[in-house]
């Protein structure tokens, strides 16, 4: 174990990197570092890796991205190993891909578990970081990389009387790893987003009587999931070089590109034509091979809803239940759109309830149960499916406090602010892979996180080549890149919605209705590679490097430079 530290002036750091985090992201920065040599490790808060996938264990999680379009791409050994089951594979699937893994690079040995990062401080005089662990450990590293998630700072509701309920009560992400004896019980689920939609539909099937609290509906479509046989493994395996162009130039990192005809352009027949073809298709071309027009014009996008609402109506028996469904305060797309494996049918099942919580708000949680404003429900269990203080949550819950006692979360109170989501201007040698306003959040992740993982490392390689101790965005690129990131909301209908995309989330203070966060860059996968891509060729420009105990700020190397290279700390 590493004893806390006391460093001099010109210390030499513990680690070269340290890495936040061991999901997906956390796990291709380690292998990455790890075969350059690097003196790295990975803290994780959970007791053990995986991430999304170790965390969230409920009933029905799964991708809602094609299975071989998230694995890694990095190795082609890998890809021939691993044998997806299914076209969405499950939490307990994918949990197993992210040990083999681990395991098959021999990565485990860099993870340290239960370590959780509660504060992290720039040492300026030395160019390191200083990190606290929640158990009070000291570290200290040169680079610091985030890979925290965006989706991994659960929000529980705020409900008075939480606390009384007597029965088993949790938040989805926090779904106990022991089985949860469900049988015959009656049971509660508050929420209906993304998780919402996967736990209600499998729970139906598992309890004695199901009763879903419902403030504001969600746009969903179904993910026509199934089994991929050993035939079809092998033509994936043969297409794998394929399936990843076409994930790098579509703009959402998936196989689904967009519709290029125009929607009005075609007839209405044509339209239908489409949009049949695509509710019977599995995953999310219904929301990205659709006509561009969906994400930006309101007609448009005011008759596809209209096209779905129709879905819902024929898919639910009760007509009362079936408007109670459909969404009526945004368009269909314009927020994350849950995929459903017979969500819909769910509710014609006599032991399932819908409670319109808008019309008859909950009032408290009491010791047996729900009370709402028109009477008390009764129940065994009580699960929370009230999602994440998405993008920024988990950066807010570590203290990070850069040059001059600058604090992360109060510089980004209002919203992040970044240099191509992933340098923040005063708080040099920190690198937020997949962080907010990346490429990443707004895309098939692992795709987008391979990117950004891929740029991180040039950068790190990059200093260490020149021998450099110190980076940090400048303020004029910092502005330059956020004020982009937000004039790309201005065309999208998403800027209306109340939705993650935006920073809303009425169980964080200050994250209720009235503010739009700009979280997630807008402008697709292609594009943010390539910006990385030409940054990188002029010399990671907007970045500013510096040598330990040199004043001489550089932001690019000359060409006649005496090299060092140090990629071993
Ligand atoms: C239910 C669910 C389904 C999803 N489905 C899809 C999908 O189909 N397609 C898709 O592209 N994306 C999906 N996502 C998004 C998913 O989060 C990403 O695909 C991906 O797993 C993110 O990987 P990550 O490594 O960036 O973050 P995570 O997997 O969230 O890992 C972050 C890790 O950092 C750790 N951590 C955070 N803060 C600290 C700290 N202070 N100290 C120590 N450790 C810390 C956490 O414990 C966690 O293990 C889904 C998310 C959820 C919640």
């Amino acid at each position: 174990m590493n004893q806390p530290t006391q460093l001099a002036a010109n210390d030499t750091p513990q680690y070269e990197v340290i890495i936040i985090g061991a999901g997906v992201g956390g796990i291709y920065q380690l292998y990455r570092l790890a075969q350059l040599g690097v003196n790295v490790t990975v803290l994780e808060g959970a007791a053990d890796l995986g991430g999304t996938w170790y965390h969230n264990r409920y009933p029905g999680c799964r991708f809602d991205s094609e299975s071989y379009t998230y694995g890694f791409s990095f190795s082609k050994e890998l890809l021939n190993e691993w044998h997806w089951k299914e076209r969405f594979s499950g939490q307990p699937e994918n949990l197993r891909y992210l040990n083999y893994v681990t395991d098959k690079f021999d990565l485990r040995k860099y993870m340290q578990f239960n370590c959780v990062v509660s504060a992290a401080k720039f040492d300026d005089a030395n160019d390191l970081w200083r990190l606290r662990l929640q158990n009070g450990r000291e570290l200290t590293c040169r680079f610091l990389v985030t890979a925290v998630g965006l989706l991994s700072a659960p929000t529980p509701p705020r409900i008075p009387g939480m606390e009384t309920f007597e029965g088993p009560s949790f938040h989805t992400y926090y779904w106990p790893q022991e089985p949860v004896e469900l049988e015959g019980k009656r049971v509660a689920v508050v929420g209906t987003g993304a998780t919402g939609v996967q736990v209600i539909a499998a729970l139906s099937d598992m309890v004695g009587d199901l009763t879903v609290f419902q403030r504001r509906p969600n746009w969903c479509a179904p993910l026509n999931n199934g089994p991929i046989s050993d035939a079809e493994m092998a033509d994936i395996r043969a297409r794998y070089d394929q399936i990843f162009a076409k994930c790098l130039t579509s703009p959402g990192g998936f196989e689904h590109e967009p519709d290029r005809r125009g929607f009005y352009e075609v007839s209405r027949e044509e339209r239908l034509a489409l949009w049949d073809k695509l509710y019977a298709e599995p995953g999310f071309g219904i929301w990205l091979s659709n006509f561009r027009e969906i994400f930006f014009d309101e007609t448009a996008n005011a008759e596809f809803s209209e096209y779905i609402a129709n879905r819902i109506r024929q898919r639910v028996k009760d007509p009362i239940v079936a408007e109670k469904l459909i969404p009526k305060d945004h368009g269909f797309g314009v927020q994350r759109v849950p995929l459903e494996t017979h969500y819909y049918e769910t509710y014609n099942k006599p032991h399932v309830h819908l409670v319109d919580i808008a019309e008859t708000p909950i009032e408290r949680i009491t010791p047996t149960g729900i009370r709402t404003s028109e009477r008390d429900y009764d129940f065994d269990i009580i699960v929370y499916a009230t999602g994440f203080d998405a993008i920024t949550g988990s950066y807010d819950r570590i203290d990070f406090e850069g040059v001059s006692g600058e604090k992360l979360r109060d510089k980004w109170r209002d919203g992040p602010i970044t240099y191509v989501g992933m340098q923040i201007h005063g708080f040099p040698n920190l690198i937020t892979i997949a962080g907010p306003q990346s490429g990443s959040a707004s895309t098939n992740y692992p795709r987008g996180i391979e990117v950004g993982v891929d740029w991180a490392t040039g950068l790190l390689q990059y200093a260490w080549d020149h021998g450099y101790t110190r980076m940090e965005a400048t303020p004029e690129a910092e502005q330059h890149w956020s004020d982009q990131v937000a004039q790309m909301y201005a065309t999208v209908l998403m800027r209306k919605a109340k939705g993650w995309f935006t920073g809303y989330n009425s169980n964080v203070e200050g994250h209720e209705a009235g503010r739009i966060r700009y979280f997630v860059y807008n402008g697709g996968s292609p594009k943010f590679r390539q910006t990385l891509i030409d940054m990188a060729s002029e010399g990671y420009k907007g970045i500013e490097f510096r040598r330990a105990g040199s004043n001489e700020q550089k932001r690019r190397p000359h060409s006649d430079e005496t090299l060092s290279t140090q990629t071993a700390g």
